[in-house]
C-alpha cells in the first residue's frame, strides 16, 4: 500500500495570487507545482495548451510519463463529466451533504481515474507535496474524498475590489498573443462569485477541518512575501528554508510543469514580488460601490475596509493558523520591476 499523496489545494476565488504561490512553491524541494489539475483533461489533453515549461502539454516529457498511465482517449468525456458534477447550481445540495457529514460531491466511476492521476503525478515527480491550484471549492471537496489523498487547503483571499478590477482586464488565456481571452465577467458578477467561492471555502474546510486549513490574504502575502511563504511551506509539510528567495521580496524562478492558470506562470529568472495598486486609481466609483455592497458580509469576515483608502487593521485577515500576518489594506499584485499591470490569477 502506497502512502497517501499529500495535495496542497489552493482554494478560493480567481485572481488572488494562486499562480504566484503555486510557481514559488514549485521551487521548493519535494514539491510539484501541478497547476490547475481540473483543467488537465480539457485544456491540457484535448486542447494541448502549453505546460508551464512552454511545450504543448502532449509534448512535455514529464506529462508524457504521467499520461501513459491514464485513459487519455477518454479525456473529453472525463472533462464533460467534471463540468457536470461541479456546476454552480449543485452548490446548495453540496453544502447540505457536507452538513450531514456525507461526501459533498457524490462518487462517480471517473473517480478512480482522478485518484490515479494524483498518484501518478506523485510517483513520476517524486514529490511529497502536489500543489493543485484549481481553486474551485467543489473540485477541492471532490479531490479530498478520493482514495489515497491527504488534502490540505490553502485559502487565498484578496480584496474583492482588486479582483473585480483584475477580472476586467483583457488578457489572452496563454499570454498576450493568444486570441482566446481569459474570462472577463462584469464587476457585479465577479463580486458575487468572490463572495460565493470564499464563503463556500470557509464552510467546507475552516469550520470543519481547521487543522488542515490555512487562510492567507494576498495583501499580507505581498507585504511580507518570504515570511508568508515560509508559513505556507511549513503548513504544507515542506522545509521552509528551501525556498527560492534571494531577498525578502525577490524570488528566482525556474520553469514549472503547471497545467493551466494565469499566463504569468511562464515567468522565469529573478522576479520581484511588488505591489500593484492600479485598481485604487482606475476602478470607477460606481464599480467600487457596487462590489463593496455585494461583498459586504465577506469584507467584514476577511477584514477589508468599506471605504477606499482606509487601511485594514493589523491582522484583520484572521489567519486560521500561525496568528495574524502583517497589516494590509493595500491591494497588491505582482510584476516585474519596471512593468505595470501584471496581476496574478
Ligand atoms: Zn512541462
Amino acid at each position: 500500500m502506497n502512502p497517501p499523496v499529500r495535495v496542497l489545494y489552493l482554494a478560493g476565488s480567481g485572481r488572488s495570487g494562486s499562480t504566484l504561490v503555486t510557481t514559488v512553491l514549485g521551487q521548493y524541494d519535494g514539491v510539484f507545482a501541478a497547476g490547475e489539475l481540473r483543467y488537465l483533461w480539457q485544456r491540457g489533453e484535448v486542447e494541448n495548451r502549453p505546460c508551464g515549461c512552454g511545450r504543448p502539454l502532449r509534448d512535455c516529457p514529464l506529462w508524457g510519463e504521467v499520461r501513459r498511465e491514464l485513459p487519455t482517449d477518454r479525456a473529453a468525456a472525463i472533462a464533460a463529466g467534471l463540468r457536470g458534477r461541479l456546476r454552480m447550481r449543485g452548490l446548495p445540495a453540496l453544502l447540505r451533504r457536507h452538513r450531514r457529514g456525507v461526501r459533498p460531491v457524490p462518487a462517480h466511476p471517473d473517480d478512480a481515474v482522478l485518484a490515479d492521476l494524483y498518484a501518478a503525478v506523485a510517483r513520476h515527480t517524486g514529490a511529497r507535496v502536489v500543489v493543485d491550484s484549481s481553486k474551485l471549492p467543489p473540485y477541492g471537496a471532490l479531490v479530498g474524498a478520493l482514495p489515497g489523498i491527504e488534502l490540505r487547503v490553502l485559502h487565498l483571499v484578496r480584496d474583492p475590489r482588486a479582483t473585480a478590477f483584475s477580472w476586467r482586464r483583457r488578457r489572452g488565456l496563454d499570454g498576450d498573443a493568444d486570441p482566446e481571452l481569459m474570462s472577463r465577467p462584469p464587476v457585479g458578477k465577479a463580486a458575487l462569485l468572490w463572495l460565493v467561492w470564499n464563503t463556500v471555502t470557509v464552510r467546507l474546510w475552516a469550520d470543519r477541518a481547521p487543522a488542515g486549513y490555512l487562510r492567507v490574504r494576498y495583501e499580507d502575502l505581498t507585504a511580507d512575501p518570504e515570511a508568508t511563504l515560509r508559513r505556507i511551506a511549513a503548513f504544507a509539510g515542506v522545509d521552509p528554508d528551501g525556498g527560492p528567495f534571494t531577498g525578502p521580496a525577490t524570488v528566482r524562478l525556474t520553469p514549472t510543469h503547471s497545467v493551466a492558470g494565469n499566463p504569468s506562470r511562464h515567468r522565469t529568472g529573478p522576479v520581484p514580488i511588488t505591489a500593484d495598486v492600479q485598481w485604487r486609481h482606475d476602478l470607477s466609483r460606481r464599480s467600487y460601490a457596487l462590489v463593496t455592497a455585494l461583498t459586504a458580509p465577506g469584507l467584514r469576515r476577511f477584514g477589508y475596509p468599506w471605504r477606499r483608502g482606509v487601511p485594514a487593521p493589523a491582522g484583520a485577515g484572521r489567519t486560521a493558523r500561525g496568528g495574524p500576518a502583517a497589516a494590509g489594506g493595500r491591494s497588491v499584485g505582482v510584476g516585474r520591476a519596471g512593468s505595470t499591470g501584471h496581476e496574478e490569477g
